[in-house]
């Protein structure tokens, strides 16, 4: 199968499964894993911040991270795209009691800071209060420019709001723009970052930031259903990728640069954006079901619809974007 869905389809290699294997453990509630212990020191100092807790998803790592900085009744400003929003299924208001204030992205995937301003509620009775800025990066791929990055987060800061990144693919900005992962981090209160995509690890997120925040955190991870107990297990395939599956994020990116290069030579198809691993292409509404027919009888996944994302990730190869290109062709030639 050549499974261009999401890049969260990887299968753990042989040398992350035998680390997994391998890993000294403990009770993770007690403190006692010396795998977790590691992982969240390494991200921590990574990030160059205080402290890192490990947990299993990103969706449960941006809620305890919100929930950590937002108390009932507070309000967090996010973009209307943005994953914390839109795809975990609410949680900040329905587990968190934390009231969304969404804004439009722009088509960078910014959200203006003029937009950002005139949300920002004043101390009244009447309004929620407004505590955070959530950022995501990359955001449909895209890496947020470095110059937003940091006139939001300065911004926010003047305005007395705490900042939370979403950086679940950070990894991706990391190979794309050669900055480090303190630079990338460096303006935020706490950052998020997932293993299980692009990175291969099964299972795994980290959220950094202070000790203060990182302690609050680890309480809602508990909560949460998130406090596991031997999960060196697990954290020893994230220190895996650490290790050996980052800088392999530049091939990710190379495919995609050359499916979405293939893509754009059929006329039927738009190339609406390519940035990192991902393609997003505009196919006619008319061609999305017996295209997503043709495919998979190729033995191509793809998530059809008329904005098409397609992700690349470390099990494919350059032969296999070859074919995912040369069966999108024989689709419009056959039509
Ligand atoms: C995948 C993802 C998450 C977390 O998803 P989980 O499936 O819960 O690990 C969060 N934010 C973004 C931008 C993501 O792509």
């Amino acid at each position: 199968m050549i499974d261009l869905r999401s890049d969260t389809v990887t299968q753990p290699t042989a040398g992350m499964r035998k680390a997994m294997m391998e890993a000294p453990v403990g009770d993770d509630v007690f403190g006692d894993d010396p795998t977790v212990n590691r992982l969240q020191a390494i991200s921590a100092e990574r990030a160059g911040k205080e402290a890192g807790l490990f947990l299993p998803t990103g969706t449960q790592s941006n809620l305890a991270g919100l929930m950590a900085h937002c108390e009932r009744g507070d309000e967090y400003i996010v973009g209307q795209n943005a994953h914390t929003y839109k795809y975990e299924g609410g949680g900040a208001a329905v587990l968190g009691s934390i009231q969304p204030q969404p804004l439009a992205n722009a088509a960078d995937g910014t959200i203006p800071l003029d937009l950002v301003a005139a949300a920002i509620k004043p101390d009244d009775t009447h309004f929620a209060k407004t505590r955070l800025l959530a950022l995501e990066n990359t955001i449909g791929g895209k890496v947020l420019p470095a110059s937003y990055v940091a006139e939001a987060t300065s911004f926010a800061k003047s305005k007395g709001l705490a900042t939370h990144l979403d950086g679940a693919r950070i990894w991706n900005v990391i190979v794309a723009s050669n900055a480090s992962l303190a630079d990338l981090c460096g303006g935020f209160d706490t950052v998020s970052m997932c293993f299980s995509k692009g990175m291969g690890a099964p299972v795994g997120s980290v959220l950094v930031g202070s000790k203060e925040l990182i302690k609050r955190a680890a309480r809602w991870r508990k909560t949460l259903g998130g406090g596991m107990r031997q999960a060196g297990v697990l954290a020893a395939a994230c220190l895996y990728a650490l290790d050996h599956h980052l800088t392999r994020l530049r091939t990710d990116h190379e495919n995609a640069e050359k499916l979405a290069k293939g893509l754009g030579e059929i006329p039927a198809l738009k190339i609406t954006s390519q940035s990192t691993n991902m393609v997003f292409v505009a196919v006619p509404e008319k061609d999305c079901a017996p295209l997503a027919t043709f495919l998979k009888e190729r033995g191509i996944l793809t998530l059809m619809s008329p904005n098409l994302r397609l992700v690349t990730h470390g099990d494919l190869s350059a032969e296999d974007i070859d074919a995912a290109i040369a069966a999108f062709k024989a689709f419009y030639v056959a039509k």
